[in-house]
């Protein structure tokens, strides 16, 4: 058996010749593959604008400059994440206060959420960055609700679930990054995620200013558009209005994209497959998996094991690369330097003492799964 990792790409040779057609173009960067890519990503999430830059953390810090994060800003998010979604706040001095989580789900606990922001000031916080966390869609709607109270934006980190979905108080899909609740969604294009470009990311929004400012912010702060411009000196004229970023995805990366993104579909009910194998071995056996479903996106498998390191080790010495998500943020060095101590969490700590990832991806086959499978419970039951 060859080494199965917690997560991997799959590279076709569609997506090998679109890089290649575009390596022989007039364009490696900042030609058409990019609103290509932003066009079919838009239609594919059913949002109105998409935006591609650089990585998932670019798209973070992007959303936050254009919701004008400052060092007055309070924001809110959850332990168990990738440390990028609560960073793109310290990265405009903004504060970030986490919130517990919920056992079944590990998602952000919106009650608990809920009961910070009544305690605090009237206008004390300015936003709240909800993560769909393993590709478990956070029930959008009532965190709309709470930021409708309590005058919040919404950043929906939605990394872990393009084409994942909650079912809404109407009975009606609502996929990740939709922008029908959260002000702006990203996306992350990383290898081990959904879609790979390398490094790459995508904001999504239904909102026309939002969209604009991004644009604005992605490239130096830079415009050429007539209708924007304060002076035109001619051809060559262009204005740099606002302090922005080189945080631009390439045309290579795009091409990629586009071609990946035609398989998204049949990957993500490939994941769906893979989740269901392992639900059905788990049944009635003391292995716990976190909450599943049909909206589901499973950019990971979380289960949870009483003796979670020897379950880990176990499965590395037959080659099998488990991997652990996430350590609690406020575990992290420079988190606790802020005021953050063990202890401040416990549901959250709970879950990290017990959580593992099994291999989860497209070309997992069903030998490799069942190899997978027969390792953990060989374990488990001792
Ligand atoms: C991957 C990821 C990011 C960051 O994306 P990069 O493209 O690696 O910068 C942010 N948030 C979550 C939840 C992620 O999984």
């Amino acid at each position: 058996m060859n080494s199965i990792p917690y997560g991997r790409q799959d590279i076709s040779d569609a997506d090998i010749a679109a890089v290649i057609e575009t390596l022989k173009s007039d364009f490696l960067t900042q030609g058409p593959k990019i609103q290509e890519f932003e066009e079919s990503f838009a239609q594919y999430i059913g949002v109105k604008y998409a935006v591609a830059v650089s990585n998932g953390t670019a798209a973070l810090h992007l959303c936050a400059l254009a919701l004008g994060v400052n060092n007055q800003s309070k924001v809110i998010t959850t332990p168990i994440t990738f440390a990028a979604s609560a960073n793109c706040i310290k990265y405009c001095d903004g504060e970030i206060t986490l919130v517990d989580i919920d056992p079944d789900t590990g998602l952000i606990d919106i009650e608990k959420a809920r009961k910070v922001l009544e305690q605090a000031e009237k206008g004390e916080y300015s936003g709240i960055i909800p993560v769909d966390f393993a590709g478990l869609a956070v029930n959008l709607e009532e965190v709309k609700k709470l930021a409708n109270e309590f005058n919040l934006w919404i950043i929906e980190d939605a990394c872990h679930a393009p084409g994942g979905y909650f079912v809404d108080s109407n009975g009606e899909k609502q996929f990740c990054g939709n922008g029908d609740f959260a002000d702006l969604a990203i996306f992350s294009f990383h290898p081990v995620k959904h879609i790979a470009t390398g490094e790459g990311g995508m904001i999504t929004t239904n909102d026309p200013e939002l969209y604009k400012e991004l644009l604005l912010l992605r490239t130096h702060g830079i415009t050429k558009d007539a209708d924007a411009l304060q002076e035109n000196h001619g051809g060559w004229y262009y204005e740099m209005q606002e302090l922005g970023y080189n945080y631009r995805l390439s045309d290579m990366q795009a091409a990629l994209g586009i071609t990946q993104l035609q398989r998204a579909k049949s990957s993500l009910e490939k994941r769906r497959e893979i989740a269901m194998r392992y639900d059905k071995a788990f049944e009635n056996t003391s292995i716990i998996s976190l909450k599943g479903g049909t909206g589901h996106a499973y950019h990971l498998y979380v289960i949870q094991a009483k003796d979670r390191k020897g379950l880990y080790e176990y499965l590395r010495e037959n080659k099998i690369y488990a991997q652990v998500h996430y350590i609690p943020l406020h575990l992290m060095p420079y988190y606790q330097k802020l005021g953050y101590k063990k202890g401040d969490f416990p549901i959250a700590e709970a879950y990290y003492d017990k959580c593992l990832s099994l291999p989860m991806y497209p070309t997992l086959t069903e030998k490799e799964q069942d190899f997978v499978i027969e390792k953990v419970k060989r374990f488990v039951n001792g």
